[in-house]
């Protein structure tokens, strides 16, 4: 109850929410975070910080906007803006063929949920001018709920582009992932690529933690990450969140001497 922040999913209003999540559950949820805020109320506490989350996708498109004035009616600190991640089919197979070629290993076939037609039939034109309007419209307000996108830094154009055009990855050549960050599966296994269970490096109930995140299959994935990039990274939030870890990867660069050339996938 006392230490507590929420990274909590709305997709919009009542009707996309419930269009994406199932029937009846925006009320429950609403409802929920009111019951937390009344707790922390009667407990003489300040509102947890909470960041509603809306996921920028073909179903929600047209609520981009109304998503900003929910966020203000819950009363949340922040909106996350999350443009959603996707590959296109000939991205996934060919990444299991690079994953075939360079270490010997058979995909989980994660990937092919990541492929969305309706999406790719989707046009994104107005939600990216809603997007546009609601970043410049928190750059004049001072006050909750606090507006962040990811991709952060994305503006005009470019994002359209983000939805349009799969080879641009504004900047951002290779994921650092794998350096700083991994998960760990209930079974124990590690992975680094949150959205692909593929290269397993260990297992921390087998190997132990800091023997699985150095083995030899996270040394060989990390310096194939260096020097390419995977064809499913394009719109993968790996590349996207790990700009934190951007000067680390200068200084690890500088020290195995690479120029920082990532070869890049094109089919
Ligand atoms: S961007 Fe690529 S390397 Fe990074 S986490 Fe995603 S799939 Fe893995």
């Amino acid at each position: 109850m006392r230490n507590l922040s929420l990274l909590y999913s709305i997709d919009g209003d009542e009707e996309s929410h419930d269009r994406v999540r199932g029937k009846g559950n925006f009320r429950r949820s609403v409802r929920a975070l009111g019951a937390l805020f009344e707790r922390r109320r009667s407990l003489g506490l300040p509102l947890p910080m909470t960041v509603m989350s809306f996921v920028v996708c073909e179903w929600t498109s047209g609520k981009v906007e109304t998503a900003y004035a929910v966020a203000r009616e819950l009363g949340v600190f922040g909106l996350n803006y999350t443009m959603r991640y996707f590959l296109p089919q000939q991205a996934g197979l060919d990444y299991e063929r690079e994953l075939q070629d360079h270490f010997g290993l058979r995909s989980s076939g994660a990937w092919r949920g990541w492929v969305a037609p309706a999406h790719e039939r989707h046009d994104y034109t107005e939600a990216a001018a809603a997007m546009e309007r609601v970043l410049r419209r928190r750059r004049f307000r001072l006050a909750p709920p606090y507006v962040f996108a990811l991709p952060r830094g994305l503006r005009g154009r470019r994002l359209l582009q983000y939805f349009d055009d799969y080879y641009e990855v504004f900047g951002n050549e290779s994921c650092f992932m794998p350096f700083y960050w991994a998960r760990v599966h209930a079974n124990g296994d590690m992975i680094f690529c949150p959205g692909h269970p593929d290269v397993i490096v260990g297992n921390v109930f087998r190997d132990g933690f800091m023997e699985s995140f150095n083995s030899e299959p996270a040394v060989a994935l990390r310096r194939h990450v260096l020097n390419n990039r995977f064809p499913i990274c394009n719109r993968c939030c790996g590349l996207y969140i790990t700009y934190a870890g951007r000067s680390n990867e200068r200084r690890a660069r500088k020290k195995l001497g690479l120029d920082g050339r990532v070869k890049a996938w094109r089919p």
